[in-house]
């Protein structure tokens, strides 16, 4: 018998640190899990979910557009944000029950409360001051929206966690950021009759993306009618007489606005967590310090999710949180596989994107072959929208092997999804022109691009 308390202790009730405590309790272990907040942790309570239902609710204005074309006359429509959040909070409500219930019925133990490690197995219920004894501890405690501290009237700024509760819609809004989260958030607001401005100081949106897609979301957004300003930031925030606030920029520009959000990056939530006390290494941004197995340098204390910023993603936590298992209980060391992870941008239009861009194909490769189309789609023919879609494959000449498959446009998550199959298992160009075309969609592009619309040698276009 153990002399510990609990098998495994987690701290965290997130994507990550629900997955690892569920599943080991499933396996008969004794596991205690802490959680500060709400079960369900960023991506239920303030993050992918609540999101992604503000991404739809945000779609309805260009819906009601578009139907005309296909024959419909819609009425005036009003739009109401008072219920919007009070559905989205009813949505994650239910959905926190259910990451709270999973614990229950696989007889895990729940504590409602911050917890602290006070040693390398001992940790402490700050709200109860007890301490409790592990075998073993997960460290599951994410990131935070990371607040520009030393920017002049930065405390009148929001973060993501903010809008979510906003009590009123703003008539306009100020974002500064060139992020997923940054963009996400520009499209919801316009989407839902926000005057929105998005402040960035890189030179295109969405860094790392593929440029095509990058320059293409740029354009159909400015087209919708959101500014971007690019290669600048918000130098002091002042609020004014009548509530407003006006955030002047490096380059001299005022910007007036009811509500200013940032979201400029995510920091590991690893302050006052004793880690100090454990000996728990962390690397230069905080972040807890792993190896390929997820353990720290203390051999007893792992750390999955966002707590370690390998890559911030929902899955990720939870395939880090199920490679632990297999490798701590099942006797099967497995490490995380951070290759090829398909993801999307909920933009307007979205991005769906898995591999490399052509940027980085391009360093990497002597030869690539890249396979573009931009077209209006179909649906878009009868609602007059002047929107294109972008579809790109890019392949490694020397092997066929496709490297990178980028979308821009309608469902472009969904296709990424399948997407990231193909390229998992390694599939060739040619496997691509072996399938049949589903037909008509859009995604018939994927399997119809037999010529490639150029190529990058050595780096040079030719
Ligand atoms: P979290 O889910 O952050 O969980 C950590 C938990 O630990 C929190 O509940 C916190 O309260 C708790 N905690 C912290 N410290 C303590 C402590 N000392 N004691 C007890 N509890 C503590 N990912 C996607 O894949 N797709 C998306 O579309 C997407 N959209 C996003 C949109 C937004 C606005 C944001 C902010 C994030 C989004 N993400 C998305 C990222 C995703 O939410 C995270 O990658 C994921 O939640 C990480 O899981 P985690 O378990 O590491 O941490």
């Amino acid at each position: 018998m153990s002399s510990f308390d609990f098998d495994l202790f987690v701290i965290g009730g997130g994507s990550g640190g629900v997955r690892a405590g569920r599943v080991t309790a499933s396996l008969g272990k004794k596991v205690g899990v802490a959680e500060e907040y709400r079960f369900g942790g960023t991506c239920v309570i303030r993050g992918c979910v609540p999101k992604k239902l503000f991404v739809y609710a945000s779609q309805y204005r260009e819906h009601f557009e578009d139907a005309a074309g296909f024959g419909w006359s819609v009425g005036e429509s009003t739009f109401n944000w008072e219920k919007l959040i009070e559905a989205k909070d009813r949505e994650v409500g239910r959905l926190e029950g259910l990451y709270r219930l999973g614990l229950e019925n696989n007889k895990a133990t729940i504590f409602d409360s911050r917890a602290e490690l006070v040693d390398a197995h001992t940790v402490k219920i700050v709200k109860t001051g007890q301490t409790v004894t592990a075998e073993r501890i997960v460290i599951a405690t994410g990131g935070s929206p990371g607040m520009p501290e030393t920017l002049a009237g930065h405390q009148y700024g929001i973060s993501s966690n903010e809008a979510f509760h906003l009590k009123e819609l703003p008539k306009a809004i100020a974002i500064a950021g060139g992020g997923y989260i940054a963009v996400e958030f520009a499209n919801i607001f316009h989407g839902l009759g926000v005057d929105t401005t998005l402040i960035y100081r890189g030179m295109e949106i969405l860094s790392r993306f593929d440029g095509d897609l990058r320059r293409g979301l740029h354009k159909a957004m400015e087209k919708k009618g959101i500014r971007i300003i690019l290669e600048d930031v918000f130098e002091k925030i002042e609020k004014r007489g009548d509530g407003r606030l006006a955030g002047t920029t490096l380059k001299g520009e005022t910007l007036l606005a009811d509500q200013i959000m940032f979201a400029i990056g995510r920091r590991p939530n690893t302050a006052n967590l004793g880690l100090d006390r454990a000996g728990v290494e962390l690397d230069e941004k905080g972040a807890i310090k792993v190896d390929l197995y997820s353990r720290t340098n203390v051999p007893n204390i792992f750390a999955l999710g966002d707590v370690t910023d390998r890559v911030q993603l929902t899955p990720v936590a939870i395939h880090e949180a199920m490679c632990f298992i297999e490798t701590e209980y099942r006797n099967n060391p497995t490490s995380p596989d951070h290759e090829l992870i398909p993801t999307a941008v909920f933009s307007q239009p979205e991005i769906g994107t898995v591999g490399m861009s052509e940027e980085a194909a391009a360093k990497k490769f002597p030869e690539i072959e890249v396979y573009r189309a931009e077209f209006r789609p179909m649906k878009a023919t009868l609602s007059g929208r002047v929107e294109k879609m972008i579809m790109k494959l890019l392949v490694n000449a020397a092997d066929r092997k496709v490297v990178g498959a980028h979308i821009l446009g309608h469902d472009a998550g969904e296709m990424a999804q399948l997407l990231g199959i193909t390229l998992k298992a390694g599939c060739t160009k040619d496997d691509f022109d072996r399938t049949m075309a589903v037909h008509p969609t859009a995604s018939e592009e994927l399997v119809t691009m037999y010529a490639p619309s150029y190529r990058i040698r050595n780096g040079e276009r030719v």
